[in-house]
């Protein structure tokens, strides 16, 4: 794609501004500068948000909060894994820093169609959604949409568009209600959806009456050196291939690791208090597979491990199936161990539109409190929550989807929840900076849990995924070469904080950190593919201006070290059973080795002197804090 200035390889070249308020489009091009500074995905989404948002303390259910929908730099090339993308805003749940990255088709098929990415601003009078086809963008009437589930709506969406392949991203009831733990969901029919499901990503889209936005691209995404992209695949493809996370998630997807995580105390039972579930065998991949549960097989763009595996149910022949996350956040936090049950609870919060992670916390939460005898089942509209009681779910489920009875409580995910209901309830509530806990205990892994406590957009399992370090791997080109034990905490600050920094260049070139491509290659893959020469030294002081950046947005909204932390169960409480017995994570001496390798201050603000190094003193400024 040529623009008048640059050619652009790898990239599309243009990223577009639309303001429903005003119902004006405008684009213009990528500079040089931006993309030598913060590359694409999620760096550049950083810099549009922090240029965009007129005050960094607004209300992000403001029309002035920008949603930033970006692709990565290698996002749609023939680069394996390369589907990524990542959507960008304030969160209303945390009040600070959010994002939700994707794979699928939709961030490809948006290169294709000549944007890298879209800014959306404003608010429509009335619910609209946006339509792009090769370079054009038109606001379209929805309101006969609003209201739809994501399966319906996405299915008369694209009827009026006349093409059931474009691709559709859209929120659902749960979006269109402001449900804090909203997500956007990627092109459901026929084999999905994939989700934007962090940080209530949802709430923000429907806050702007945007339903939707279908895209359709026929350009040519053109490499710089064709013939050495391809060469550098075929000699990693057996690499990726023979690695042991590629096989299993090719068999089961992420499901193949809950016997595992089981194993290593890291899967959490009853809302992280209890350290045994002999349920847990009938949650496994494999056993969801021979209940015929399991049926199909799908991959995002370009993937050779295909971990996206499919799912039926008695309205839907295919959807998609859950992810290891949702089956632990419904399946062990609330002590069930019917996998048909967990499949309906899926196919829930995905018509809705909701995280499920958040949502199966939220949950385990109001289970927690109900039995502890801090709400009455009067509070809760006659229903009595007890441990693997799935009906019960069912019930929550579509009051949360509706914000009705005591899911308008639960819709603001649980941190606010408990802040509504008082009484001590957020003792119970496992969450960091807002964020529901991913499901992975940082007592059996406690670099993990300094990567919770300082991670951006709050509990964090992916930025960083510093598990799979404690799990024995080595990422020699980022200096670490020795296995560490999972349990020690001692010079884990500076290999969290690199491994951190990383997790902005994956999320900004656009790969999937499920496919093992070392850093030299995506360095040489990134030349190869643009034209623009790097190695992953340069990569790094990239991925640590993004990280920085995002933490002084963070401090301009008032984070400190004091919200660098973790629940207090996890703290002071060990487990007396299972693989993590015994443990709690010391959090203390790693933060402050984590805080001098970043350059921050005991306060946890990034010093001038490190603000100065990477070149973000605009930026600090645009953000009140020099
Ligand atoms: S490994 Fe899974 S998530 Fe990653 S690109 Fe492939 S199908 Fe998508």
């Amino acid at each position: 794609m040529r623009c008048s200035q640059i050619e652009f390889f790898g990239y599309a070249g243009k990223i577009a501004y639309i303001d429903l308020s005003r119902e004006k489009i405008e684009s213009r091009e990528l500079s040089e500068d931006e993309i030598k500074l913060f590359i694409g995905g999620i760096g550049l989404a950083t810099k549009l948000l922090v240029e965009n948002i007129p005050d960094p303390k607004i209300n992000p259910f403001e029309p002035e909060n920008p949603l930033i929908f970006m692709t990565g730099a290698l996002t749609g090339t023939p680069v394996y894994g390369s589907s990524r993308f990542i959507v960008a805003s304030k969160s209303p749940l945390t009040n600070a820093w959010g994002e939700a990255h994707i794979g699928g088709h939709w961030g490809p098929e948006l290169k294709k169609a000549g944007f890298d990415g879209l800014v959306v601003v404003g608010k429509a009078k009335d619910p609209v959604y946006i339509y792009v086809e090769n370079e054009k963008i038109e606001i379209r009437d929805a309101r006969r949409f609003w209201g739809l589930d994501i399966y319906e709506a996405s299915k008369e969406i694209l009827k009026e568009v006349g093409d059931e392949n474009a691709k559709i991203s859209l929120i659902g009831p749960a979006g269109e209600n402001l449900v804090r733990i909203a997500t956007i969901a990627f092109d459901p029919i026929p084999y999905g959806p994939r989700m934007a499901g962090r940080t209530g990503m949802g709430s923000v889209m429907g806050s702007k009456n945007l339903k939707a936005i279908v895209v359709k691209g026929s350009g040519r995404i053109k490499l710089k050196d064709p013939s050495k992209v391809a060469s550098v695949l075929n000699r990693l493809l057996p690499l990726i291939m023979s690695s042991p996370t590629a096989q299993i998630y090719s068999l089961y997807g992420t499901s193949g690791e809950v016997e595992e995580f089981y194993e290593y105390g890291d899967m959490p039972i009853k809302n992280f208090s209890e350290g045994v579930f002999e349920g847990y065998k009938k949650l496994t991949g494999e056993y969801f597979k021979e209940k015929g549960l399991m049926i199909g097989t799908y991959g995002c763009w370009a993937c050779p491990v295909k971990c996206w595996k499919i799912t039926k149910s008695e309205s839907l022949t295919s959807f998609r199936f859950p992810e290891y996350e949702t089956i632990a956040s419904f399946g062990t936090m609330l002590k069930i161990d019917d996998p048909s049950y967990i499949v309906k609870f899926n196919e829930i919060c995905n018509r809705y539109g909701l995280d499920t992670i958040s949502t199966g916390n939220t949950i385990a939460w109001l289970f927690e409190i109900y039995e502890r005898g801090l709400v009455n089942k009067d509070m809760l509209g006659g229903i009595e929550p007890k441990w693997g009681d799935g009906e019960a779910v069912i019930k929550l489920l579509h009051m949360i989807g509706r914000r009705e009875g005591i899911g308008k409580i639960l819709a603001e995910g649980c941190r606010r929840a408990s802040q509504i209901l008082g009484n001590d309830t957020e003792r119970y509530c496992m969450h960091v900076k807002g964020v529901e806990m991913p499901m992975h205990d940082p007592r059996a892994f406690k670099g993990l849990g300094l990567q919770y406590a300082t991670s951006n957009r709050g509990a964090d399992h992916l930025y960083g995924l510093f598990m799979r370090i404690e799990q024995g791997q080595r990422m020699p080109d980022l200096r670490i070469y020795e296995r560490v034990d999972r349990f020690s905490t001692k010079g884990k600050g500076w290999m969290v904080a690199t491994m951190q920094i990383w997790s902005e260049i994956q999320e900004s070139m656009g790969v999937c950190k499920f496919i093992d491509i070392p850093p030299a290659h995506i360095a040489g893959l990134y030349t190869y593919v643009t034209g623009i020469k790097t190695t992953v030294q340069d990569l790094l002081v990239v991925g640590k201006r993004i990280f920085t950046l995002k933490r002084l947005f963070n401090v301009a909204n008032g984070i400190s070290r004091k919200d660098d932390t973790l629940p207090r169960r996890i703290l002071s409480e060990p487990l007396k059973e299972g693989g993590s017995k015994d443990q709690v994570v010391e959090l203390d001496h790693m933060l402050e080795e984590y805080y001098k390798f970043m350059g921050w201050d005991n306060d946890g603000k990034p010093t001038r002197e490190v603000i100065e190094s990477l070149g973000l003193v605009e930026y600090a400024k645009k953000l009140a804090l020099i």
